[in-house]
């Protein structure tokens, strides 16, 4: 089965496709959007992680008529009433780096409490194949914001997202290690069943 690991972002098809191998997923060959160039990128107007993950999907499922699968990802702070949520990406604005974000992040949250600084990464995974989701899963990963980044693993806010229960920042795991709690983990041990029975053309 070959499926287009439907994201921009080499970080996450990264640790997609080691996520599945690392489970044993055998049979399914993923393919990087770079192999489709005409393929422009998906209008992620969505107000929920699901809704971008299903429109993201479903806009290369239908370009290439086959498998697609992607996920929709962030940080939702709970002193933030759930921001950057949906628009992790493009907080402080378009383009801006992950040092930045961090900064910002950091900045807007100088005056709370550490007991209060509780967050979550979200991770919404859907598999599609042409015009419908065939099959979908989200998975999370609570943690809390820490006072400074630590470690220069992962991506993104992975430095700031501190994890009680390790004594660590996401930012300060190996890739193993991060994909033994990470949201994007949990997403696709939630996906594995569905995508195993695709593959092996029993749904
Ligand atoms: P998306 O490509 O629209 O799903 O954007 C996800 C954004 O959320 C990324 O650019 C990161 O800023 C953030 N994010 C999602 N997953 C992670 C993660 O595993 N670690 C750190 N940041 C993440």
């Amino acid at each position: 089965m070959r499926c287009v690991l439907a994201t921009s972002n080499s970080h996450k098809r990264d640790e997609i496709a080691a996520i599945f191998e690392e489970m044993q997923v055998r049979g399914v060959s993923f393919e990087s959007l770079a192999c489709y160039p005409d393929i422009t990128p998906a209008i992620e107007d969505g107000a929920t992680f699901a809704e971008n993950a299903r429109i993201k999907a479903l806009h290369v499922s239908r370009a290439t008529g086959g498998w697609a699968l992607t996920d929709d990802s962030g940080l939702a702070v709970d002193a933030l009433d759930g921001r950057p949520g949906v628009h992790s990406a493009r907080y402080g604005g378009e383009g801006t780096t992950d040092a930045h974000k961090i900064e910002l992040l950091l900045e807007e949250l100088a005056d709370v409490p550490m007991r209060d600084r509780t967050a979550r990464f979200v991770c919404h995974m859907v598999l599609a194949h042409g015009e419908s989701v065939q099959a979908e899963a989200e998975g999370v990963c609570d943690g809390v914001i820490a006072a400074e980044p630590a470690g220069s693993q992962g991506f993104g806010y992975d430095p700031i997202v501190y994890i009680p229960e390790l004594g660590a920042t996401v930012g300060q795991l190996s890739a193993d290690g991060k994909n033994a709690i990470s949201h994007r983990a949990r997403a696709a041990r939630g996906l594995a069943p569905a995508l195993r029975r695709f593959i092996d053309g029993d749904a």
